[in-house]
Order: structure tokens, then sequence, then C-alpha cells
């Protein structure tokens, strides 16, 4: 087995082995906790997940980071406008973050850190830079001078000059010395939160929460850091020269960047407004398997095309991975020892989806070999030359297919059952006196068509009549 994955670094790709053999240590970019994700970031965050499975699949031991933003200009802007604290604004769209992972089954990651429960750590990365002399200070705020670090551009291949010059006309922060330099440290602006630390009084810059929860965590050379291609740059460039101007060592080893989802030409974004979350599409009698099953269904470097009817591509291509199942599970009491021949070329579809998968995680070709077997499964059915060791290598292939793709053939989703836990987390929320979150809840399930009522006798739902 050899992994390859491509490198934004390199722009190649490479043969994959972790630094430290047996465990991968990867950070994933994750939500600013302003508002519900929509299904744009959720086409990444699922192609993490594929990668992390796939990871485990083939043996190693994964370490997975994935921040939450809870404090930059859009949290703080709109917590002011709801009239909440910080942290009581962030705490609602966090649960929901959560909840979306859940329904959709996307693995936890070992780790959640929320920026502002690393401001200390963050304060030290600061007070590392000023020492070694890459950060000035302006009017209160502290800046990374790029200038002092040679390598900045090499992760976006920017032409620096060209760059800075089309950054000059469109930046209006007229206190850096250049434009390209950006804030590592915000000073106070008028009634929004800050923390006094020994760098000053201000809030972290974006860029240097992921810089410094990523080294805390995963040591200050780790395996691979994931995000969106909207996050090349300057994100992700910024992490690097943070990052490397203060340790003298190579930041991350693998970079990869998953292409977007595009409605209608354009990236599917909150500020264009041409976005689905997972609630809309629940609303609209989508469930989570199919746009999970839709969402990874082209190559994560490719651009995908959201549509309703790729959606409904996705929902028929699952029935008919559902309805193999289901027929394997009917024949399988009647069936004979000996096979009919098609688990050798059970096996061989097993390793075509495999090595597809270990060459830049290709879903697309994974899925080929898949669905190849299904129809060659169903030909041996129907001419009875089909024996339990055929059985027993096809639902191999399955169990492979279910494990990295997080979809088991066969299990419909209840959607009851889906509810009654929706109805749990709100009772928990109650419980908590978190008002806010179970009102959240008891919304989206309205959303969904879904009515509650409570009784004396505890919670009642009920389907909305049409
Ligand atoms: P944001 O909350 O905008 O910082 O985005 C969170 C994650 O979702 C980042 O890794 C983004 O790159 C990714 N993302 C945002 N929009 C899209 C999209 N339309 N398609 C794929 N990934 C996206
Ligand atoms: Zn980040």
């Amino acid at each position: 087995m050899t992994l390859r994955f491509h490198n934004t670094l390199t722009r190649q790709e490479q043969v994959f082995e972790p630094l430290h053999p047996g465990e991968v240590r990867l950070y994933t970019c994750g939500p600013t906790v302003y508002d519900f994700a929509h299904i744009g970031n959720f086409r990444t965050y699922l192609w993490e997940d594929l990668l992390r499975r796939h990871l485990k699949l083939r043996g190693y031991r994964v370490t997975q980071v994935m921040n939450l933003t809870d404090v930059d200009d859009k949290t703080i802007a709109n917590a002011r406008a709801a009239g909440l604290t910080l942290e009581d604004y962030t705490r609602r769209y966090i649960d929901a973050f959560f909840e979306d992972l859940d329904a959709l089954g996307i693995e936890r990651a070992e780790h959640y850190p929320r920026a502002t429960a690393f401001i200390p750590e963050m304060v030290r990365l600061v007070q590392e830079l000023l020492k070694r002399g890459h950060v000035y200070e302006s009017r209160g705020s502290l800046y990374f001078k790029i200038s002092t670090f040679p390598h900045y551009g090499r992760l976006s291949h920017l032409d620096a000059a060209a760059g800075a010059a089309q950054a000059r006309i469109d930046s209006d922060e007229y206190d850096k010395d250049n434009p390209r330099d950006f804030a590592v440290w915000k000073a106070p602006r008028d009634g929004e939160p800050f923390w006094e630390t020994e760098v000053g009084p201000g809030r972290p810059g974006w860029h240097l929460e992921c810089s410094a929860m990523s080294m805390q965590l995963l040591g200050e050379t780790f395996d691979i850091h994931t995000g969106g291609v909207d996050n090349i740059f300057p994100h992700h460039e910024n992490e690097i020269a943070q990052s490397e101007a203060a340790t003298d060592k190579p930041f991350v080893r693998f970079w990869m960047h998953a292409a977007h989802l595009i409605v209608d030409g354009e990236k599917m974004s909150k500020s264009k407004g041409n976005f689905f979350t997972l609630r809309d599409l629940a609303a609209r009698g989508y469930d989570m398997r199919t746009i999970r099953f839709m969402l990874l269904s082209v190559h994560y470097r490719k651009p995908l095309n959201f549509t309703f009817e790729g959606l409904s591509q996705a929902q028929a291509a699952l029935s008919r991975l559902d309805d193999l199942a289901g027929r394997l599970d009917q024949t399988a009491p009647g069936l004979t020892d000996d096979g009919g021949g098609l688990a050798a070329t059970a096996k061989e579809r097993c390793q075509g989806m495999l090595e597809d998968l270990d060459s830049d995680l290709n879903t697309a070709g994974a899925l080929g070999h898949l669905f190849e077997l299904v129809r060659e499964t169903h030909t041996a059915l129907d001419s009875g030359r089909f024996g339990r060791q055929d059985l027993e290598a096809v639902r191999e292939v399955l169990d492979v297919f279910a494990s990295v793709f997080g979809i088991r053939p066969g299990q419909r989703v209840d959607l009851d059952a889906e509810i009654e836990a929706a109805i749990r987390r709100r009772a928990q929320a109650r419980e908590r006196k978190d008002f806010a979150a179970a009102d959240c809840i008891r919304d989206d399930l309205l959303a969904r068509g879904i009515v509650l009522e409570d009784t004396p006798q505890g919670v009642r739902w009920k389907r909305k009549s049409a």
C-alpha cells in the first residue's frame, strides 16, 4: 500500500508517510460559529472525514484537531446585534454545528479547541514573534511584517509584487507598512470584547488562532493541514509565516485543499446568499445519507456543481446499494457453501477501490469499482451461480465502502429515530437552562414539518398536516 496525496505546497502528488510512525496528525480549519454551516462548508468537512476514515482503514492512528473560531469580526458583530455575550451567541451555533456533524455521520475529531480558550498560547506566540522582530505595533494593533519572512507566498505561489500593488488598491487599512502585512493582535474597539494580556489589550487575529492551536495540540511540525481552496490565501499563507518565523521549523508537511461546491457557476457562500443548510435540504425531504453521498461522489479537487438533480441521482445510486444489500440478506439463508466464482472478482474490485482511494482519495474511481460489482453481483444472483463465499466477499466490499464513505448499504434512514434524538437534545438544553438552544431545536424541527407539544406526560410530536 502506498498513499499518495496532492500537496498544494509542491503542486504535486507525493507519497505520504507520517512523521511519527503509525500516527497521522491532522489539522482541519473549522467553522466560524456565527451562523449555521452550509453544505458548501460540509463538502470540505465531509472530505476531511473521508481522509480521516481512509487513514484509519489503512492502519494509522489519527489525531485530528478542528478549531472553532468563536471570536472574530463576524461573531462579535452578530453577538452585538443579537444583544448577547459572545459566549452565549456562539454557543448555539457550536451546538448546531455538532448536531449537523452527527446528522451527517462525520466522525468526531480528537480536539475541538475554541479560540477563546487558547488566548495564553496565542499571546506566547505573539511574544516570540515580537522577540524575533517579525511583528510591529501600529495604533495598538500588532502586525506581522511579511518582508521579514522570505518564504512568504510559497504556498499560494503568488507573485508578490503584482499582488501587493493590487492589494494596496483594495486595502483600507493605511496604518500597515505594507498592505499584505496582517494583524496578529487587534487593538480593542469600542464595546468589543478584549483580553488584557502581556502584549497589550486586544484580541487575536484569525490566522494566529490556527497557528497557535495547531502547534499547541499537534507539535511544531505536523503531517497534514486541510481546508477549502479559499483558505490557501491569505489564511494558510499567513499561518505558515507566523508559525515558521517563530520556530524556524517546517510547519506542515502536506497541505491539502478541497475545491468548492458551486451553484450556477459561483462558490456557495453566506455572503452571496446562494446557500443551503442541512436544515433547508431536510425540509425538502432529502435525508443526510443522500447529501453525504452526493458531496463525496466527486473527487475533492474538482469543483462540484450543486443541483437538485444531482441529489436525486445520489438518491438513486444509494437505492441501488440498498437494494443489493436487501437482496443479499434475502438470498443468504438458502446459499450453498461453494462459490460461483464471484468472490475473486469482488476481491479485485475491492483492491481497485482501495487503490483509487490511496491515490489522492479518488472517490469517483472507487465508486466506479463498487457499482461495477453491484452489476456483476446481480448478474451472478440471476444466474443462480452464487454461493456463501461470494456473499461474504461482496459483503466485505460493502463493509469497506461503509467504513470509508460512512454510509451503510441497507440501512435506510430511520427519520423517527432522528426526531426522537433531537427531542432528547432539546430536553437536555432546557435542563441546563439554555432556552435559546432549546428553541433553536424546536424551530429546526418545525422547519422539517415536525410540531412539538409539551404535555404533562412529556413531549409529544406529530407531523404537520400539509
Ligand atoms: P468559513 O466558515 O467560511 O471559514 O468556512 C469553513 C470551511 O468551509 C473552510 O474550510 C472553507 O474553505 C470551506 N468552504 C466554504 N465555502 C465552501 C464551498 N462553497 N465549498 C467547499 N468548501 C467551502
Ligand atoms: Zn484555520
